[in-house]
């Protein structure tokens, strides 16, 4: 298997390359040039677990790592450090199903890939001989920063650097990154939203003579973002152990099409559900959900992107996001994958912030439908479906759950229907308690207690040990100062 760029036509790297580079030099995204097919794996899976589906879905891609290699990097992953029997939960709610893909080490769907990532990274960089200290830089909009420093914490060979807006992150996820142990982490804060951090970071990876100054020194930078093909492929599992859960469990039939609704943000798990239909998963809609920030929204509605707009600080911060990076990979691959023609939409957008896309491509976009809900639909949602069901959901979970009866009003499409729920309600605590009992607590610690005792669900012990972890991180700077701060880290001066 090889991956292709989605700008140059003619770069094309394997998937240790793909892994350790991130991104590629053109700026281009790296996507797989074939999709295998798994109809077949589908009918003849029924007894496997999560992590059997696993190593066969990242066996097909990264085709240069053995079986042994595969699995074992999987077990580490997976076993172990999910407080759920087969990794991830689906619950019945209505008549469709909620996936909890939250029970991993940092509570939010981000550990789904990032728990994996880094042994096939540490394996990558020793197929390639490569003789170097990895670099991850990391923008984050909250959840991938900590599920990153949990992956790679202490992994010799390999340091990371989070940067995340300081002030656009929940409490509790603020805590979890300035907390952070590791030999190997360093965590800062930026004075600027999500996009001045991911802008900053992918500039720093444009940047050929930082490049040049690091592999003098002995250090080469890659990605945890879900620009990576090490973040995207591990997504593609959970949709399709849904399908064959749903299937072994008698509630939807051989090839039935189901529909799956999908929080976003930068595109990586909605794009992840898309690349599974590719493969053959027997999917009918792909449902994007949005936030106040609803730029993929109108993207869906009129074929433009649109980025010239304020970026909203919401209740669902991990999805506050104006430039959805993965979205280019979906453009490749319904413009039959004319790199030029992507090349020029991605110079539009730099350049002028927006760009519109041709009637081809928009006629392949019937693959999805987009909604948005704002912050006291969000509210609401989260107090409706409690009262009715008895069902918690956190904000981001929220926002799919009213994106989906505003899809089924518009088509009345009663598909089976699997809602991903992307965080664990006491991550975003504070905004998922405000609808069920509007109080003010002193800290996010009294108000997971007031949770436990409204919901009667126990509070997540990465939430308790936070109490008395020392705040080590402290570092706050403006956007324009990533590199003079990764140099300081590296210890090395220009
Ligand atoms: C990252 C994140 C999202 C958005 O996922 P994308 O892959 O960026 O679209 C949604 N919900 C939560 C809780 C997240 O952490």
């Amino acid at each position: 298997m090889q991956f292709t760029s989605t700008r140059t036509k003619t770069i094309k790297v394997n998937s240790p390359e793909g892994l350790i580079k991130g991104l590629s030099h053109d700026g281009g995204l790296f996507v797989p040039t074939t999709f295998p097919n798994i109809k077949e794996f589908l009918y003849n899976s029924t007894d496997k677990t999560y992590t059997d589906i696993a190593k066969h879905i990242l066996g097909l891609f990264f085709d240069e790592f053995s079986t042994e290699d595969i699995s074992t990097s999987v077990d580490s992953a997976y076993i172990n450090r999910f407080d759920t029997k087969d990794t991830v939960k689906l619950t019945d709610l209505d008549d469709n199903s909620i996936l909890e893909l939250y029970h991993g080490p940092t509570l939010a769907f981000k550990d789904m890939a990032l728990s994996v990532m880094p042994h096939l990274l540490t394996k990558a960089i020793q197929k390639t001989n490569l003789n170097k200290e990895v670099v991850i830089l990391t923008a984050t909009s909250g959840d991938t920063g900590k599920a990153a420093l949990e992956g790679y914490k202490n992994i010799d060979g390999i340091k990371i650097i989070v940067f995340f807006p300081e002030d656009g992150v929940s409490d509790v996820q603020k805590l979890q990154m300035k907390t952070q142990e590791g030999n190997n982490v360093k965590v800062i804060g930026i004075k600027g939203n999500f996009d001045d951090a991911q802008t900053g970071v992918k500039k720093i990876f444009e940047n050929d003579s930082l490049a040049k100054l690091l592999n003098e020194n002995g250090f080469i930078f890659s990605s945890a973002n879900s620009i990576n093909i090490g973040r995207l492929i591990p997504q593609i599992v959970y949709y399709v152990h849904s399908y064959i859960k749903l299937y072994s469990e008698g509630k939807i039939k051989k090839d039935e099409k189901i529909n799956f609704v999908v929080p976003t943000g930068n595109f990586g798990n909605i794009l992840a559900g898309y690349y599974a239909k590719l493969m053959g998963l027997p999917i009918n809609k792909l449902i994007c959900a949005s936030n106040d920030n609803n730029v993929l929204y109108e993207f869906f509605k009129t074929g433009v992107y649109n980025k010239n707009k304020d970026l909203i600080l919401t209740t669902s911060p991990s999805m506050d996001i104006l430039v959805s990076s993965n979205l280019e990979r979906l453009l490749f691959e319904t413009c039959n994958r004319d790199a030029n023609l992507i090349s020029d939409l991605m110079d539009q957008l730099k350049t002028t912030g927006k760009y519109e896309i041709t009637d081809i491509m928009k006629n392949n976009l019937n693959d999805f439908d987009g909604f948005f809900a704002n912050k006291e639909q969000v509210s609401t949602e989260i107090k409706n479906v409690f009262d009715k069901f008895n069902y918690l959901m956190d904000t981001h979970t929220a926002v799919a759950y009213n994106c989906y009866k505003q899809y089924v009003n518009k088509t009345n499409d009663n598909s089976y229907t699997v809602i991903l729920s992307t965080a664990s309600p006491y991550k975003f605590v504070e905004d998922v308690m405000k609808p069920l009992n509007n109080t003010v607590y002193k800290d996010v610690f009294e108000c997971s207690n007031a949770l436990s005792v409204v919901s009667n669900t126990k509070i997540p012990s990465q939430i308790t040990s936070l109490k008395t972890a020392l705040v080590t991180h402290t570092d706050v700077i403006e956007k324009n100062e990533l590199e003079k701060s990764i140099l300081k880290y590296l210890n090395l001066t220009k």
